[in-house]
């Protein structure tokens, strides 16, 4: 509520978020001064191998590697030969062929970069961990550590020492088909695990990355996640006010934590292209916040100023927008002629001196960092690549991320007497539990990696002789046709329906990724609502397997279903992980990082206004407006039950400097041990902006025995229940809040209004 009273706040004025190193700055400035004009624009255009590839395109052709290294000077390289990935070994041979290329011609290092998403992605015998969704469902950051680690050990054990990861767009549109990448609608759950992951990957020192370490490219900045039209890199509209308060939120978190470089959202806000946003850009991240990493580009992005969004009318004046705005390196994949333009540019005065030298500086400084001029190439040993011990975290990580929805009369866990159907399009494929970025942009692990189990495998292996296999419906495996299905095989999977006890049926998505992603309907398809339709007409019981990257709608066949888990996309060892935790080998434990929307009409995100919607209809200003949603956020399943009580906030009453301090008892009630996730949600009653009617404030995982009680207490700084107003300005304004957490709440009063007159709090 707005007060008379008001304190205003300067603190954390000229934030700087990577502490400059002295020797750091010197080496930089004493590479630069050496420089041509034509080495510093080559230093700012990167290329994919794909120019370097010969005709076999899996090998480098040197003349290829003396034009674009030696002749026009390009400072880095991206991505996969032949759109697939290759070994440790062959991934780390091209490296330092270009590195000794770059080394001997130019003097300074080339920088690899690899879209390693989820683990090594883009090494075939790399490990995979489940998708950045997955880690969120897990609500555990310990994950999101783990596979930071192993991602950059491996791709550093590849002589690449450069990652664009983690994820951080909020999946708040489940049209969206980016959404998988991410960890999922929440800011502040985004922001914890892409911090962990950060940390992971870059190591304690963003001025020292060791050699088991690599630089992170957070991306995509920013609001790439919520296009208007639910079709990806089209444009979205979001509030000033969102913008600041929850979109930037994880990427803040991550520049704070040494994020070293960042990749820029390909669409646009508000009809700016971000590519062309000197506000967002130059402004929010490298003034406020005084970050000296590096913007790169996304994919041929500098080319969509001028040919998709006509902002530019050619090329010459979209990169003279983008380098103006703040972008230091362009991704022109295909084409060195950049390095002219930025040159013809510089000479005209259209970019400056001081613009250029600033770019090539990030760009110097980064390799630095990375230790690139001392070891363009390294020779070590990295004896833990792809070791068990990885591949076991892999596996744990997909128990703690597939989520029960629903298990009703006792049909879960199986008792193994049981005759088993396994059927649907995604039972026996690998590239669906994988999803786009496995071995190929489009997603590819059962051409790449069959020595691991799909869901049929892993059920065969743990109910050996009970299981019948009936697909009914397939996909196309050609790449780039996931959506493409042939239901021809519905009725024999309803016959031998007949002859089983329990029906596994596994649907969802075949694996995609960005634009080949679009849709034009967020249902289930209808070939397999038909056969999830014809396979209940049997009178069997059905478990229903959701293998998506998005919540697909299910509204008119979930209730034919007896059990449903949502495995989203747990990658190589998610078939292994459902067999046990639907055998009762493991218990679940995952909550879903998004809300599981029912109507195609009513997509929401849980933290919607107060006056969109309400959970009953008392009270309801729209007469329709009754959230009514399959699943909400947080919602998850056990085979054992919590029980919540004794909720207390440290006072009744908190200024805005305060620590909040929140305790709860959780009591494991049912008879087998389990994993929960504590969330502390908090809700401000009222607000001079209409209020979110409740945020995600603190979560923890705990395990708990039967019987076992645990007091899990939180410390909140009053800080993070404070908004963004009409103004831009941060604010928390006095009046009651609403702490709540396992169905129990508590209320608490902010008793004085504090405005923050820094962007960032
Ligand atoms: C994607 C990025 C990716 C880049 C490089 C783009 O199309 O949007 O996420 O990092 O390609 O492969």
């Amino acid at each position: 509520m707005l007060s008379a009273s008001v304190i205003s706040c300067n603190s954390k004025k000229g934030e700087v978020v990577i502490p400059s190193d002295k020797a750091v700055e010197a080496q930089v400035e004493q590479v630069l001064k050496g420089m041509t004009l034509e080495e510093k624009a080559g230093q700012m255009v990167q290329l994919s191998i794909m120019v370097l590839q010969d005709e076999t395109n899996e090998a480098l052709d040197p003349a290829k590697l003396d034009k674009i290294i030696g002749q026009y000077k390009v400072g880095s390289i991206l991505n996969v030969m032949n759109d697939h990935a290759h070994s440790r070994e062959h991934t780390a041979q091209m490296v330092k062929d270009i590195q000794a290329k770059s080394m001997e011609t130019i003097g300074i290092p080339c920088i690899y970069g690899l879209d390693m998403i989820h683990g090594a992605s883009y090494l075939t015998d790399g490990s995979l961990y489940p998708q950045e969704i997955n880690l969120a469902a897990t609500f555990n950051r310990t994950y999101a550590r783990m596979m930071g680690h192993a991602m950059a050990y491996e791709t550093r054990a590849a002589q690449v020492p450069w990652v664009f990861s983690p994820v951080m767009d909020l999946g708040r549109d489940p049209r969206w088909p980016r959404i998988w990448e991410s960890f999922g609608e929440d800011p502040f759950l985004q922001a914890e695990m892409a911090r962990e992951e950060t940390k992971a990957l870059q190591g304690d020192d963003p001025n020292h990355i060791g050699l088991e370490n690599v630089a992170v490219s957070i991306k995509h900045f920013m609001g790439y996640g919520v296009p208007a039209s639910g079709k990806d890199r089209t444009p979205a509209i979001i509030a000033p006010n969102d913008l600041r308060e929850k979109f930037f939120a994880p990427f803040l978190e991550c520049f704070r934590a040494g994020a070293l470089t960042a990749m820029v959202n390909s669409a646009s806000i508000n009809g700016i292209p971000t590519h062309a946003n000197a506000i967002l850009l130059s402004g929010w991240v490298k003034e406020e916040l005084g970050w000296d990493g590096l913007f790169v580009t996304d994919w041929a992005d500098i080319d969509n100023l001028y040919t998709r969004d006509h902002v530019a009318a050619n090329k010459h004046e979209a990169v003279k927008m983008g380098i103006n705005a703040g972008i230091d390196m362009i991704m022109d994949p295909y084409d060195p002629e950049c390095c002219n333009v930025i040159i013809d540019l510089v000479n005209s005065g259209e970019i400056s001196q001081k613009r250029l030298d600033d770019a090539v500086r990030r760009v110097l400084r980064l390799k630095i960092r990375l230790g690139l001029f001392e070891n363009p190439t390294w020779d070590r040993e990295y004896t833990e690549f792809a070791t068990p011990a990885f591949a076991r975290e892999s596996y744990d990580a997909a128990v703690e991320s597939e989520v029960l929805l629903k298990n009703v009369d006792g049909i879960l866990p199986l008792k193994g007497t049981e005759r088993i159907l396994v059927t649907g399009p995604n039972a026996n494929s690998l590239r669906a539990l994988n999803g786009g970025w496995s071995y190929r942009w489009q997603g590819a692990a059962d051409e790449f990696a069959p020595q691991y189990n799909t869901i049929k495998e892993a059920l065969e292996k743990r109910f050996p002789g009970k299981v019948s296999y009936e697909p009914g419906v397939v996909y196309d495996e050609t790449p780039m046709l996931w959506e493409k299905e042939d239901a021809s095989g519905i009725q024999k999977a309803v016959m031998a329906a007949y002859k089983a006890d329990v029906i596994v049926a596994c649907v969802g998505e075949n694996s995609y990724c960005e634009t080949p992603g679009n849709m034009d309907d967020l249902n289930l398809s209808a070939n397999q609502k038909q056969l999830v339709k014809a396979l209940a007409a049997t009178g069997k019981p059905i478990v229903l397997i959701l293998n998506e990257g998005r919540p697909r709608l299910i509204g008119d066949i979930e209730p034919l279903a007896k059990a449903v888990v949502d495995v989203m996309l747990p990658s190589n060892y998610g078939g292994d992980a459902l067999a046990a935790l639907l055998s009762g080998d493991e218990n679940f434990s995952g909550k879903l990082p998004f809300t599981y929307s029912k109507h195609i009409n009513a997509l929401h995100t849980y933290d919607y206004k107060v006056s969109e919607h309400r959970e009953t209809m008392e009270g309801s200003y729209n007469y329709d407006a009754v959230m009514d949603v399959q699943w909400p956020f947080g919602f998850g399943l056990s085979y054992t039950q919590f029980a919540y009580s004794n909720l207390k906030v440290s006072a009744s009453e908190f200024g805005a400097d305060d620590v909040l301090k929140v305790s709860v008892d959780v009591t494991n009630t049912g008879s087998v041990a389990g994993k929960e996730a504590v969330l502390v949600y908090s809700s401000d009653l009222v607000a001079s902006l209409i209020p979110d009617v409740k945020r995600l404030r603190a979560f923890e995982k705990i395990s708990l025995n039967p019987g076992q009680t645990q007091t899990v207490t939180f410390e909140i700084p009053a800080s993070r229940l404070a908004f963004v107003g009409a103004d831009g300005k941060w604010r928390l304004e006095e009046g009651d809040f609403r702490i709540s957490c396992g169905g129990l709440g508590v209320m608490t009063k902010c008793t004085q209004t504090k405005v923050w007159e820094t962007p960032n709090i």
